[in-house]
Protein backbone atom coordinates (compact mmCIF):
# COMPACT_ATOMS: atom_id res chain seq x y z
CA UNK A 1 0.00 0.00 0.00
CA UNK A 2 1.16 3.44 -0.83
CA UNK A 3 -0.30 5.35 1.88
CA UNK A 4 -3.65 6.12 3.29
CA UNK A 5 -5.94 9.01 2.26
CA UNK A 6 -9.13 10.96 2.93
CA UNK A 7 -11.02 13.31 0.94
CA UNK A 8 -13.43 15.95 2.07
CA UNK A 9 -15.67 17.49 0.12
CA UNK A 10 -18.22 20.11 0.50
CA UNK A 11 -20.43 22.03 -2.18
CA UNK A 12 -21.90 21.10 -5.58
CA UNK A 13 -22.78 17.62 -7.15
CA UNK A 14 -19.13 18.66 -9.80
CA UNK A 15 -17.17 18.91 -6.27
CA UNK A 16 -18.68 15.64 -5.40
CA UNK A 17 -18.11 14.00 -8.82
CA UNK A 18 -14.34 15.04 -8.96
CA UNK A 19 -13.70 13.61 -5.31
CA UNK A 20 -14.78 10.31 -7.02
CA UNK A 21 -12.49 10.51 -9.63
CA UNK A 22 -9.68 11.84 -7.26
CA UNK A 23 -10.39 8.80 -5.29
CA UNK A 24 -10.11 6.64 -8.35
CA UNK A 25 -6.94 8.28 -9.22
CA UNK A 26 -4.97 7.84 -5.62
CA UNK A 27 -6.65 3.80 -5.56
CA UNK A 28 -5.09 3.42 -8.74
CA UNK A 29 -1.85 4.81 -7.35
CA UNK A 30 -2.21 2.17 -4.40
CA UNK A 31 -3.33 4.39 -1.33
CA UNK A 32 -6.39 3.38 0.53
CA UNK A 33 -9.14 5.28 2.18
CA UNK A 34 -9.33 6.34 5.84
CA UNK A 35 -12.78 7.72 7.58
CA UNK A 36 -11.00 10.57 9.18
CA UNK A 37 -8.68 13.63 7.84
CA UNK A 38 -6.79 13.68 10.93
CA UNK A 39 -6.00 9.79 10.30
CA UNK A 40 -4.57 10.24 6.51
CA UNK A 41 -1.43 10.10 5.15
CA UNK A 42 -2.85 12.49 2.17
CA UNK A 43 -5.40 15.09 3.25
CA UNK A 44 -7.89 16.61 0.79
CA UNK A 45 -10.22 19.29 1.23
CA UNK A 46 -12.20 19.99 -1.82
CA UNK A 47 -13.84 23.38 -1.53
CA UNK A 48 -16.69 25.77 -2.79
CA UNK A 49 -16.99 29.30 -2.34
CA UNK A 50 -19.76 30.14 -4.30
CA UNK A 51 -21.20 31.33 -1.28
CA UNK A 52 -19.26 32.57 2.21
CA UNK A 53 -20.98 29.53 4.42
CA UNK A 54 -18.84 26.82 2.52
CA UNK A 55 -15.93 28.95 2.47
CA UNK A 56 -15.81 29.17 6.28
CA UNK A 57 -16.66 25.79 6.49
CA UNK A 58 -13.24 24.64 4.46
CA UNK A 59 -11.32 27.59 6.45
CA UNK A 60 -12.66 25.80 9.65
CA UNK A 61 -11.34 22.45 8.72
CA UNK A 62 -7.94 23.27 7.24
CA UNK A 63 -7.40 25.37 10.25
CA UNK A 64 -8.27 22.20 12.22
CA UNK A 65 -6.14 19.75 10.31
CA UNK A 66 -3.05 22.13 10.08
CA UNK A 67 -2.85 22.78 13.70
CA UNK A 68 -2.97 18.25 13.93
CA UNK A 69 -0.19 18.62 11.30
CA UNK A 70 1.87 20.90 13.40
CA UNK A 71 1.65 19.44 16.61
CA UNK A 72 1.42 15.82 16.02
CA UNK A 73 1.54 14.58 12.06
CA UNK A 74 4.47 16.27 10.57
CA UNK A 75 4.62 14.23 7.53
CA UNK A 76 0.79 14.81 6.42
CA UNK A 77 0.28 15.98 3.13
CA UNK A 78 -2.53 18.49 2.65
CA UNK A 79 -3.82 19.38 -0.67
CA UNK A 80 -6.67 22.07 -1.35
CA UNK A 81 -8.88 21.01 -4.14
CA UNK A 82 -11.77 23.26 -5.74
CA UNK A 83 -13.27 26.37 -5.87
CA UNK A 84 -10.97 28.17 -3.02
CA UNK A 85 -8.29 27.82 -5.34
CA UNK A 86 -7.30 30.11 -8.05
CA UNK A 87 -3.98 31.40 -9.04
CA UNK A 88 -4.42 34.82 -7.46
CA UNK A 89 -5.63 33.12 -4.47
CA UNK A 90 -3.31 30.39 -3.83
CA UNK A 91 -0.71 33.12 -3.27
CA UNK A 92 -2.91 34.41 -1.14
CA UNK A 93 -3.95 31.07 0.78
CA UNK A 94 -0.25 29.54 0.86
CA UNK A 95 0.86 32.87 2.66
CA UNK A 96 -2.22 32.59 5.48
CA UNK A 97 -1.85 29.04 5.54
CA UNK A 98 1.68 27.49 5.23
CA UNK A 99 0.96 24.30 6.00
CA UNK A 100 -1.00 23.77 2.57
CA UNK A 101 1.39 21.12 0.46
CA UNK A 102 -0.38 21.84 -3.01
CA UNK A 103 -3.40 23.82 -4.61
CA UNK A 104 -5.12 21.59 -7.23
CA UNK A 105 -7.73 23.31 -9.07
CA UNK A 106 -11.26 22.40 -10.16
CA UNK A 107 -11.79 19.06 -12.16
CA UNK A 108 -7.94 18.90 -12.20
CA UNK A 109 -5.62 17.30 -10.66
CA UNK A 110 -2.33 16.89 -12.38
CA UNK A 111 -0.93 19.21 -9.83
CA UNK A 112 -1.56 16.85 -6.66
CA UNK A 113 -0.59 13.89 -8.62
CA UNK A 114 2.45 15.54 -9.63
CA UNK A 115 3.42 16.83 -6.33
CA UNK A 116 3.17 13.06 -4.99
CA UNK A 117 5.21 11.73 -7.63
CA UNK A 118 8.26 14.45 -6.54
CA UNK A 119 7.69 13.31 -2.68
CA UNK A 120 10.54 11.88 -1.34
CA UNK A 121 7.87 9.35 0.43
CA UNK A 122 5.99 7.90 -3.01
CA UNK A 123 9.29 7.95 -5.24
CA UNK A 124 8.31 4.36 -5.82
CA UNK A 125 5.40 5.04 -7.55
CA UNK A 126 5.72 3.63 -11.33
CA UNK A 127 4.86 5.25 -14.43
CA UNK A 128 1.76 2.55 -15.35
CA UNK A 129 0.39 3.72 -11.97
CA UNK A 130 0.82 7.32 -13.22
CA UNK A 131 -0.48 7.03 -16.62
CA UNK A 132 -3.51 5.03 -15.03
CA UNK A 133 -4.02 7.78 -12.35
CA UNK A 134 -5.55 9.91 -14.94
CA UNK A 135 -8.75 11.98 -14.47
CA UNK A 136 -10.41 10.57 -17.41
CA UNK A 137 -9.78 7.58 -15.62
CA UNK A 138 -13.13 6.18 -15.54
CA UNK A 139 -14.18 6.97 -11.72
CA UNK A 140 -14.96 3.72 -9.41
CA UNK A 141 -18.36 2.99 -7.77
CA UNK A 142 -16.19 2.33 -4.40
CA UNK A 143 -19.53 3.55 -2.23
CA UNK A 144 -21.44 1.27 -3.68
CA UNK A 145 -23.85 4.08 -4.55
CA UNK A 146 -27.02 3.30 -7.23
CA UNK A 147 -26.69 6.71 -8.61
CA UNK A 148 -23.70 8.69 -9.79
CA UNK A 149 -22.80 12.23 -11.25
CA UNK A 150 -20.68 12.12 -14.20
CA UNK A 151 -19.19 15.67 -15.46
CA UNK A 152 -20.11 16.16 -19.07
CA UNK A 153 -18.87 20.03 -19.25
CA UNK A 154 -16.65 21.93 -17.76
CA UNK A 155 -15.87 25.54 -16.39
CA UNK A 156 -18.18 28.42 -17.33
CA UNK A 157 -17.98 31.39 -19.87
CA UNK A 158 -21.41 32.90 -18.65
CA UNK A 159 -20.09 35.23 -16.34
CA UNK A 160 -23.26 36.04 -14.32
CA UNK A 161 -22.40 39.34 -12.35
CA UNK A 162 -22.45 37.34 -9.15
CA UNK A 163 -21.01 34.26 -9.96
CA UNK A 164 -17.16 32.59 -8.51
CA UNK A 165 -17.51 30.15 -10.69
CA UNK A 166 -16.07 30.82 -13.99
CA UNK A 167 -12.79 32.29 -12.29
CA UNK A 168 -12.39 29.29 -10.35
CA UNK A 169 -13.45 26.76 -12.68
CA UNK A 170 -12.00 28.35 -15.88
CA UNK A 171 -13.88 28.52 -19.42
CA UNK A 172 -16.18 26.01 -20.24
CA UNK A 173 -15.48 22.90 -22.26
CA UNK A 174 -17.13 19.71 -23.28
CA UNK A 175 -15.58 15.93 -22.07
CA UNK A 176 -15.20 13.68 -25.27
CA UNK A 177 -18.51 12.23 -25.83
CA UNK A 178 -16.46 8.32 -25.60
CA UNK A 179 -14.75 9.46 -22.52
CA UNK A 180 -18.05 10.32 -20.80
CA UNK A 181 -20.13 7.08 -22.54
CA UNK A 182 -16.76 4.64 -21.26
CA UNK A 183 -17.20 6.56 -17.93
CA UNK A 184 -21.01 5.18 -17.74
CA UNK A 185 -20.62 1.79 -18.84
CA UNK A 186 -18.15 1.46 -16.54
CA UNK A 187 -20.22 2.74 -13.73
CA UNK A 188 -23.31 1.02 -15.49
CA UNK A 189 -20.62 -2.36 -14.48
CA UNK A 190 -20.30 -2.00 -11.21
CA UNK A 191 -24.01 -1.16 -10.64
CA UNK A 192 -24.81 1.82 -11.15
CA UNK A 193 -28.47 2.74 -12.31
CA UNK A 194 -28.92 6.41 -12.76
CA UNK A 195 -26.65 8.81 -14.07
CA UNK A 196 -27.26 12.70 -13.76
CA UNK A 197 -24.59 14.39 -16.21
CA UNK A 198 -23.14 17.23 -15.28
CA UNK A 199 -21.97 21.04 -16.00
CA UNK A 200 -22.67 24.58 -14.86
CA UNK A 201 -24.29 24.66 -18.38
CA UNK A 202 -25.21 21.44 -19.17
CA UNK A 203 -27.10 21.92 -22.00
CA UNK A 204 -24.21 23.78 -24.01
CA UNK A 205 -22.93 20.41 -24.02
CA UNK A 206 -21.20 19.87 -27.58
CA UNK A 207 -21.00 23.19 -28.70
CA UNK A 208 -16.82 22.90 -29.35
CA UNK A 209 -17.40 19.88 -30.66
CA UNK A 210 -17.87 18.05 -34.28
CA UNK A 211 -21.64 18.74 -35.36
CA UNK A 212 -24.83 16.93 -34.25
CA UNK A 213 -23.02 16.38 -31.01
CA UNK A 214 -25.06 17.99 -28.21
CA UNK A 215 -27.11 17.03 -24.92
CA UNK A 216 -29.78 15.47 -26.80
CA UNK A 217 -27.75 13.48 -28.68
CA UNK A 218 -25.15 12.46 -25.33
CA UNK A 219 -28.73 11.64 -23.37
CA UNK A 220 -29.81 8.92 -26.22
CA UNK A 221 -26.60 7.59 -26.07
CA UNK A 222 -25.92 7.12 -22.61
CA UNK A 223 -29.81 5.89 -21.98
CA UNK A 224 -28.62 2.96 -24.94
CA UNK A 225 -25.97 2.04 -22.18
CA UNK A 226 -26.75 -1.40 -20.46
CA UNK A 227 -28.00 -1.89 -17.25
CA UNK A 228 -28.84 1.99 -16.69
CA UNK A 229 -32.32 2.63 -16.24
CA UNK A 230 -32.42 5.92 -15.79
CA UNK A 231 -30.91 9.45 -17.00
CA UNK A 232 -31.01 13.16 -15.38
CA UNK A 233 -28.86 16.20 -16.86
CA UNK A 234 -28.47 19.56 -14.74
CA UNK A 235 -27.75 22.54 -14.32
CA UNK A 236 -29.63 23.94 -17.50
CA UNK A 237 -29.15 27.71 -18.41
CA UNK A 238 -32.18 28.99 -19.70
CA UNK A 239 -30.30 30.50 -23.01
CA UNK A 240 -29.72 27.19 -24.04
CA UNK A 241 -32.86 24.70 -23.01
CA UNK A 242 -33.79 24.05 -26.73
CA UNK A 243 -36.91 22.78 -28.41
CA UNK A 244 -34.85 19.59 -29.58
CA UNK A 245 -33.23 18.96 -25.93
CA UNK A 246 -37.13 19.06 -24.33
CA UNK A 247 -38.00 16.64 -27.43
CA UNK A 248 -35.43 14.34 -26.54
CA UNK A 249 -36.17 14.36 -22.92
CA UNK A 250 -40.13 13.35 -23.59
CA UNK A 251 -39.04 11.21 -25.97
CA UNK A 252 -36.76 8.71 -24.63
CA UNK A 253 -37.99 6.62 -22.12
CA UNK A 254 -35.00 6.29 -19.54
CA UNK A 255 -34.31 9.96 -19.09
CA UNK A 256 -36.40 11.24 -16.59
CA UNK A 257 -38.88 14.07 -17.01
CA UNK A 258 -36.81 16.26 -15.04
CA UNK A 259 -35.52 19.89 -15.36
CA UNK A 260 -33.14 21.91 -13.49
CA UNK A 261 -33.30 25.70 -14.74
CA UNK A 262 -32.28 28.70 -12.59
CA UNK A 263 -34.63 31.77 -12.70
CA UNK A 264 -32.52 33.62 -10.29
CA UNK A 265 -35.02 36.59 -10.26
CA UNK A 266 -38.17 38.05 -11.43
CA UNK A 267 -37.76 41.40 -12.77
CA UNK A 268 -36.63 41.76 -15.54
CA UNK A 269 -33.96 44.99 -14.91
CA UNK A 270 -32.45 42.64 -11.89
CA UNK A 271 -31.83 39.92 -14.32
CA UNK A 272 -30.18 41.95 -16.71
CA UNK A 273 -28.25 43.45 -14.05
CA UNK A 274 -27.19 39.89 -13.23
CA UNK A 275 -26.44 39.09 -16.62
CA UNK A 276 -28.28 36.20 -16.54
CA UNK A 277 -29.01 36.86 -20.76
CA UNK A 278 -32.99 36.27 -20.41
CA UNK A 279 -35.67 37.93 -19.49
CA UNK A 280 -38.86 36.97 -17.32
CA UNK A 281 -40.73 36.58 -20.54
CA UNK A 282 -38.47 33.66 -21.70
CA UNK A 283 -38.25 32.24 -18.59
CA UNK A 284 -42.10 31.88 -18.89
CA UNK A 285 -42.31 30.30 -22.80
CA UNK A 286 -39.55 27.84 -22.04
CA UNK A 287 -41.62 26.28 -18.80
CA UNK A 288 -44.73 26.98 -20.96
CA UNK A 289 -42.85 24.99 -23.61
CA UNK A 290 -41.68 22.16 -21.76
CA UNK A 291 -45.23 21.76 -20.11
CA UNK A 292 -46.75 21.87 -23.78
CA UNK A 293 -44.24 18.73 -24.43
CA UNK A 294 -44.25 17.36 -21.40
CA UNK A 295 -47.25 18.54 -19.39
CA UNK A 296 -46.25 17.03 -15.69
CA UNK A 297 -42.58 17.50 -16.23
CA UNK A 298 -40.69 18.41 -12.51
CA UNK A 299 -39.20 21.58 -12.99
CA UNK A 300 -36.68 22.72 -10.10
CA UNK A 301 -35.01 26.30 -9.93
CA UNK A 302 -32.48 28.72 -8.04
CA UNK A 303 -33.18 32.14 -6.83
CA UNK A 304 -31.68 34.48 -4.95
CA UNK A 305 -33.27 37.42 -2.85
CA UNK A 306 -31.64 40.44 -1.79
CA UNK A 307 -29.20 40.84 -4.94
CA UNK A 308 -27.80 44.92 -4.67
CA UNK A 309 -30.18 47.07 -5.91
CA UNK A 310 -33.35 44.79 -5.70
CA UNK A 311 -36.40 47.13 -4.50
CA UNK A 312 -39.94 45.30 -2.86
CA UNK A 313 -41.13 46.11 -6.38
CA UNK A 314 -38.44 43.71 -7.79
CA UNK A 315 -38.84 40.86 -4.93
CA UNK A 316 -42.68 41.08 -5.82
CA UNK A 317 -41.78 40.16 -9.68
CA UNK A 318 -39.85 37.28 -8.44
CA UNK A 319 -43.24 36.00 -6.01
CA UNK A 320 -45.72 36.82 -8.80
CA UNK A 321 -43.44 34.55 -11.38
CA UNK A 322 -43.21 32.04 -8.45
CA UNK A 323 -46.81 31.98 -7.98
CA UNK A 324 -47.84 32.05 -11.43
CA UNK A 325 -45.10 28.74 -12.78
CA UNK A 326 -45.66 26.58 -9.83
CA UNK A 327 -42.51 24.71 -9.86
CA UNK A 328 -41.67 21.87 -8.22
CA UNK A 329 -38.28 22.65 -6.20
CA UNK A 330 -36.96 26.13 -5.31
CA UNK A 331 -33.29 26.29 -4.00
CA UNK A 332 -33.22 30.23 -2.31
CA UNK A 333 -30.16 31.58 -1.71
CA UNK A 334 -29.67 35.28 -0.13
CA UNK A 335 -27.34 37.23 -2.35
CA UNK A 336 -23.45 37.20 -1.02
CA UNK A 337 -20.74 39.46 -3.07
CA UNK A 338 -18.08 36.99 -3.61
CA UNK A 339 -14.62 38.28 -4.32
CA UNK A 340 -13.65 39.59 -7.92
CA UNK A 341 -17.40 39.61 -9.24
CA UNK A 342 -18.90 42.10 -11.07
CA UNK A 343 -21.44 42.60 -8.63
CA UNK A 344 -19.09 42.44 -5.55
CA UNK A 345 -18.60 46.23 -6.82
CA UNK A 346 -22.04 47.11 -6.65
CA UNK A 347 -23.34 48.39 -3.03
CA UNK A 348 -24.88 45.45 -1.10
CA UNK A 349 -27.74 47.57 -0.19
CA UNK A 350 -30.11 45.27 0.88
CA UNK A 351 -29.52 44.35 4.90
CA UNK A 352 -29.04 41.08 6.18
CA UNK A 353 -32.48 41.82 7.78
CA UNK A 354 -34.52 42.17 4.29
CA UNK A 355 -32.51 39.31 2.83
CA UNK A 356 -33.43 37.01 5.34
CA UNK A 357 -37.45 38.63 5.23
CA UNK A 358 -37.83 37.95 1.91
CA UNK A 359 -36.14 34.66 2.07
CA UNK A 360 -38.94 33.82 4.62
CA UNK A 361 -41.71 35.20 2.79
CA UNK A 362 -40.94 33.30 -0.56
CA UNK A 363 -39.77 30.04 1.35
CA UNK A 364 -43.16 29.82 2.91
CA UNK A 365 -44.95 30.70 0.02
CA UNK A 366 -42.95 27.52 -2.11
CA UNK A 367 -43.37 25.12 0.65
CA UNK A 368 -47.19 25.59 0.62
CA UNK A 369 -46.88 25.73 -3.81
CA UNK A 370 -45.05 22.31 -3.15
CA UNK A 371 -47.41 21.00 -0.74
CA UNK A 372 -50.58 21.20 -2.45
CA UNK A 373 -48.45 19.55 -5.76
CA UNK A 374 -47.22 17.03 -3.71
CA UNK A 375 -51.46 16.01 -2.46
CA UNK A 376 -51.83 15.60 -6.30
CA UNK A 377 -49.83 12.36 -6.33
CA UNK A 378 -51.83 11.02 -2.51
CA UNK A 379 -53.64 7.79 -3.89
CA UNK A 380 -51.23 7.49 -6.94
CA UNK A 381 -48.71 4.53 -7.66
CA UNK A 382 -45.19 6.02 -8.73
CA UNK A 383 -42.08 4.27 -9.77
CA UNK A 384 -39.26 4.64 -7.54
CA UNK A 385 -35.42 3.81 -7.94
CA UNK A 386 -34.53 2.47 -4.49
CA UNK A 387 -31.06 4.20 -3.59
CA UNK A 388 -30.57 3.02 0.16
CA UNK A 389 -31.88 1.17 3.28
CA UNK A 390 -32.01 3.54 6.41
CA UNK A 391 -31.31 1.21 9.44
CA UNK A 392 -32.39 3.75 11.82
CA UNK A 393 -35.76 4.64 10.49
CA UNK A 394 -35.85 0.40 8.70
CA UNK A 395 -36.88 2.13 5.57
CA UNK A 396 -35.91 2.11 2.04
CA UNK A 397 -35.17 5.54 0.42
CA UNK A 398 -35.62 6.12 -3.00
CA UNK A 399 -36.80 8.70 -5.72
CA UNK A 400 -39.18 8.86 -8.96
CA UNK A 401 -38.66 9.81 -12.26
CA UNK A 402 -39.48 13.46 -11.10
CA UNK A 403 -37.11 13.31 -8.49
CA UNK A 404 -39.76 13.35 -5.63
CA UNK A 405 -38.12 11.56 -2.26
CA UNK A 406 -40.36 8.53 -1.61
CA UNK A 407 -40.02 6.27 1.70
CA UNK A 408 -41.63 2.83 2.12
CA UNK A 409 -40.61 -0.47 4.45
CA UNK A 410 -40.42 -3.73 2.86
CA UNK A 411 -38.53 -6.58 4.39
CA UNK A 412 -37.20 -7.87 0.96
CA UNK A 413 -33.69 -6.09 -0.78
CA UNK A 414 -34.86 -3.47 -2.92
CA UNK A 415 -31.61 -2.25 -3.71
CA UNK A 416 -31.09 -0.92 -7.01
CA UNK A 417 -34.67 -2.00 -7.92
CA UNK A 418 -37.66 0.37 -9.71
CA UNK A 419 -40.72 -0.49 -7.42
CA UNK A 420 -44.17 0.51 -7.75
CA UNK A 421 -44.92 2.54 -4.65
CA UNK A 422 -48.95 3.65 -4.06
CA UNK A 423 -48.82 6.75 -1.80
CA UNK A 424 -50.32 6.63 1.25
CA UNK A 425 -48.71 10.22 2.87
CA UNK A 426 -47.60 13.74 0.84
CA UNK A 427 -45.45 16.00 2.48
CA UNK A 428 -43.81 19.68 0.72
CA UNK A 429 -40.90 17.70 0.51
CA UNK A 430 -40.94 13.76 0.82
CA UNK A 431 -43.53 11.26 -0.12
CA UNK A 432 -44.38 7.51 2.23
CA UNK A 433 -45.98 4.83 0.57
CA UNK A 434 -46.25 0.68 0.52
CA UNK A 435 -44.65 -1.23 -2.23
CA UNK A 436 -47.30 -2.94 -4.71
CA UNK A 437 -46.78 -6.93 -5.24
S1 LIG B 1 -24.16 30.22 -15.69
FE1 LIG B 1 -23.81 31.98 -14.38
S2 LIG B 1 -24.42 31.22 -12.34
FE2 LIG B 1 -24.08 29.42 -13.60
S3 LIG B 1 -21.94 28.84 -13.24
FE3 LIG B 1 -21.98 30.14 -15.09
S4 LIG B 1 -21.58 32.20 -14.31
FE4 LIG B 1 -22.18 30.93 -12.53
Amino acid sequence: MTGTYHIWTIGCQMNEADSRHLASQLEALGFSETNRAEDADLAVLNTCVVRQQPEDKAVRKLTSLGGIKGSRRPGMIIALMGCMVGKREAEDLAEQFPFIDVFTAPSQTDALIEYLLQHDAYSHLNKVQVELADYRLPAVNRDKAITAFVPVTLGCSHVCSYCIIPYRRGPDRSRKPEEVLDEVRSLAAQGIKEVNLLGQIVDRYGFDLEEGINLAWLLKEVAKVDGILRVRFLTSHPAYMDEELIRTVAETEKVCPYFEIPFQAGSDRILESMRRGYTQADYRDIVSNIRRWIPDASINTDVIVGYPGESEEDFLETMNLTEELRLDMHHIAKYSPRPRTLSAKMKDDVSTEEKERRRTVLDERVTKINAEKSQKILGETVEVLVEEFQEKKNRWRGRTPHNKLVFFEDDANRLGQLVSVKIEWAGPFSLIGVPLA
